[in-house]
């Protein structure tokens, strides 16, 4: 907690009053700090801010803009492009602000953009709710919501912004504004898998769902023995795609036709010695 913060290389000017903190490239924690989800990402910005509330939100917008210097919003840090740091820039980092607070009456949470998906999901879980994310739980709220959101759900409860009611960001002009379907429509529309072009997004209100049951894991189906990788020189010649010209004629899908009637899947019932006794209201034949 500092009340006055220099700011580092580059005179970068003051942050007055921050509640939160800035780590420098020469503090001990520079290196920890400025690290992203992907190894491959390796930049070095100028100061990273990890604000505490949306006033700090606030002066960092505006320490940016009037300083002209890059800011890269980081939630998560998963950007798998690197946008949620910079070199020489600042980075503005979300995630001491991660307040979850859920309505269990109304199924509605109110959520800190530097919360992860995992844990939301297991804030709205202690009420049987849920909204439905990504398949990895330490990927940022802010960042996934802002690109749409798909996920294990998706079938059931869309995408992410279609649980998405309403937003609190910081626009560049450093005005603090509340968005849903009636205040600033438009702007709402646009955070809705646009990104984070339009503000920092401090809040998002989601709906949540009733998830009574659900079933996950790997399933993986048995496979004859010849198909399996390690055993394919042991496999019948036809089933090397390779060497599908001399496989059985009835073996090629575009020949299927040819196939005897009993190769048919849908036929298979009717296969030979079968065919004429399962089929009813047609005689048996008669033995002899
Ligand atoms: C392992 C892994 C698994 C993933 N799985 C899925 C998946 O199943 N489904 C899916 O849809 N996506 C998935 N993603 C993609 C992921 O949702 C996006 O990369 C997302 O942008 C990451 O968000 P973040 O907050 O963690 O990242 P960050 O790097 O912090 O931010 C990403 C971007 O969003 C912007 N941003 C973040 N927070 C804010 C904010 N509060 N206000 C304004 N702008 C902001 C940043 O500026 C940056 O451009 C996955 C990514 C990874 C690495």
């Amino acid at each position: 907690m500092q009340s006055t913060t220099e700011m580092p290389a580059r005179s970068l000017g003051t942050l007055p009053a921050l509640r939160g903190s800035v780590i420098r490239p020469e503090d001990a924690a520079y290196d920890r700090a400025r690290a992203v989800f992907y190894g491959g990402i390796d930049k070095r910005p100028a100061a990273i801010v990890r604000v505490a509330d949306v006033a700090d939100v606030q002066r960092v917008v505006a320490m940016a803009r009037d300083g002209d210097h890059e800011l890269a919003v980081r939630s998560g840090g998963h950007s798998i492009a690197g946008h949620g740091t910079t070199n020489g820039g600042v980075v503005l980092d979300l995630r001491d602000m991660a307040k979850v607070e859920i309505d269990a009456v109304a199924c509605t949470a109110w959520v800190e953009t530097g919360a992860t998906a995992l844990q939301v999901t297991k804030a709205a879980a202690e009420h049987g709710l849920v909204v439905g994310f990504g398949d990895s739980g330490s990927v940022g709220v802010g960042g996934i919501t802002l690109g749409g959101g798909i996920g294990f759900l998706v079938r059931k409860h869309g995408l992410t912004i279609d649980s998405l009611l309403a937003a609190e960001l910081v626009t560049a002009d450093g005005r603090h504004l509340h968005t849903d379907a009636e205040r600033y429509p438009e702007l709402f529309w646009a955070i809705r898998g646009g990104g984070g072009n339009f503000g920092v997004v401090t809040r998002l209100k989601f709906r949540l769902h009733e998830l009574k049951q659900f079933t996950g894991g790997v399933l993986v189906l048995p496979a004859p023995r010849h198909c399996h990788s390690e055993r394919r020189r042991e496999a019948p010649r036809h089933c090397h795609s390779e060497r599908r010209r001399e496989a059985p004629r009835h073996c090629h899908s575009e020949r299927r036709r040819e196939a005897p009637r009993c190769c048919h899947s849908e036929r298979r019932r009717e296969a030979p010695e079968a065919r004429n006794r399962t089929r009813p209201g047609r005689e048996a034949p008669l033995p002899g």
